[in-house]
């Protein structure tokens, strides 16, 4: 059976040819650009086609990651944007948070993004972006979803259509926008070896540029824009072997892996050893504490590094629902100096509210330099905990029977339901919670020791079933 076309909060994701086609990119389309209309002037009603409409003119970002089917989708989603007469600034092949930010500098009603992640090349997707450069809230993405469901599309007349223009400023944005928050003269005095893996996704082109500024000698592999994968493109660790043999072929003092859309860093030591996503977002904290007292914001499902970190620099951690939407409006609300996930994305809010790995790398490659350590000291010092990852089918109406269940069992720890269940012990946590996008529940633990993480997955599994 063919798999059914997702939709979620950030945005649509399918597969090409089967169920992503340019007419349903088109519709996608459409349905952003009338959201955004009706969002600017709310009380008025969607204009009939032909019928005098607004005269405001919109205009939207939009960029695409290197799959082969990114030109085609990207062009469809345009014409479609423009069929309700947005105007569409074309930014090319970029990353995610490169979007982003142009979507805030251009002062654009919205932005998007043609990607799926880090999914395997037959898919591919459309993320959409609001104007402050977030992706749009649950309530905000119910309603886009239902212009689309029910293709309610606010489409202009000939003399009213959407106007393309290309620009091809974003790279040299991003980078000065990074460069502008931290030190870069004392980064490039170490002249830092980093080998890089960017997958043959969009960031390749961009962070070559960014560690030349910063004085690295880079060996990269896997740096064409060609969308053909290398290796499966999640940066985990099974994929990302030739990374960890270049590290150690070329004496690197680090190796960054980043997934197609640039968004998500993981990290390989001088010794060639995955460190693994979670400690990205530590490190990087680690850095900008060393600085500044502040708080961090991050998901409930992130390893418990970040308070330990804080809690030794005397500062406070936000923990909020999983989704960078989530992570973002938190790190506005509570005024946070850094932020993200702990699938090796990094917000500062400075740079953009999408997690970015070129942020990353920044202040990853700053900490070294400042301490004179190692990654692998650096990783060290931070210590670590076990965590496991899991997940198993379950029906819909089951959720909230399971998560009571489990509430009752585990009734003696620290209960935070802002996203399913999260359970905090002195020893580890777990977190239960209903996917997004699939029809499972994802189980997270973490403890100090593989056989505590191990017991606390098998009592939950137990009460689960
Ligand atoms: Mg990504």
């Amino acid at each position: 059976m063919a798999e059914q076309l997702i939709i979620s909060v950030s945005g649509l994701r399918g597969i090409v040819g089967e169920n992503l086609t340019p007419a349903i990119a088109a519709e996608y389309g459409c349905a952003f650009g009338t959201f955004l209309k009706d969002s600017v002037n709310p009380c008025k009603s969607v204009p009939k086609f032909g019928s005098p409409g607004k005269t405001e003119r919109l205009s939207v970002c939009i960029g695409r990651d290197s799959r082969p089917s990114g030109q085609m989708l990207k062009a469809a989603t345009a014409a479609g944007l423009c069929a309700v007469g947005i105007d569409v600034v074309d930014l090319g092949l970029v990353t995610a948070p490169g979007v982003s930010i142009m979507v805030t500098e251009r002062h654009c009603a919205g932005g998007v993004v043609i990607t799926a992640s880090h999914n395997p090349i037959q898919y591919n997707g459309i993320k959409l972006l609001l104007g402050n450069g977030i992706a749009p809230p649950v309530e905000q993405a119910e309603r886009i979803r239902r212009y689309f469901s029910q293709k309610s599309f606010a489409l202009v007349d000939s003399t009213k259509c959407g106007q393309v223009t290309a620009n091809e400023q974003t790279d040299a944005r991003h980078i000065a926008k990074v460069l502008a928050i931290i030190d870069k003269k004392t980064i490039a005095a170490e002249k830092f070896k980093v080998a890089l893996d960017s997958v043959n996704g969009a960031g390749a082109r961009v962070t070559k540029k960014l560690l030349a500024e910063l004085g690295c000698e880079v060996s990269a592999i896997n740096d064409e824009p060609t969308g053909i994968f290398a290796h499966p493109p999640e940066p985990t660790a099974e994929n990302i072997n030739t990374l960890c043999e270049e590290v150690k072929r070329n004496g690197a003092d680090i190796g960054f892996a980043q997934d197609p859309d640039a968004d998500r860093l993981a990290i390989v030591d001088e010794n060639g050893t995955y460190i693994g996503e979670e400690y990205t977002l530590a490190l990087a904290a680690k850095c900008i504490f060393s600085k500044k007292k502040g708080r961090a914001a991050t998901n409930l499902s992130t390893s418990r590094m970040i308070e330990d970190i804080a809690q030794e620099a005397g500062c406070q951690v936000i923990r909020i629902a999983v989704g960078e939407a989530n992570v973002a409006a938190a790190m506005l609300q509570h005024n946070c100096i850094i932020g993200g996930e702990g699938n090796g994305g990094v917000i500062d809010l400075r740079v953009s509210p999408v997690r970015d790995s070129l942020v990353g790398m920044a202040f990853v490659l700053q900490l070294m330099a400042e301490t004179g350590k190692t990654i692998s000291h650096l990783v060290s010092e931070i210590g670590g905990y076990y965590m496991i990852k899991d997940k198993f089918a379950v029906e819909p109406g089951k959720v909230e029977q399971i998560l009571n269940a489990v509430k009752n069992a585990f009734a003696d720890a620290k209960v935070n339901t802002d996203d399913g269940c999260r359970f905090d012990f002195a020893d580890g946590w777990v977190h239960l919670r209903a996917s997004n996008t699939e029809p499972v529940m994802r189980l997270i633990v973490e403890a100090k020791d593989q056989p505590t993480a191990q017991r606390y997955i098998i009592q939950t599994k137990a009460l689960i079933h």
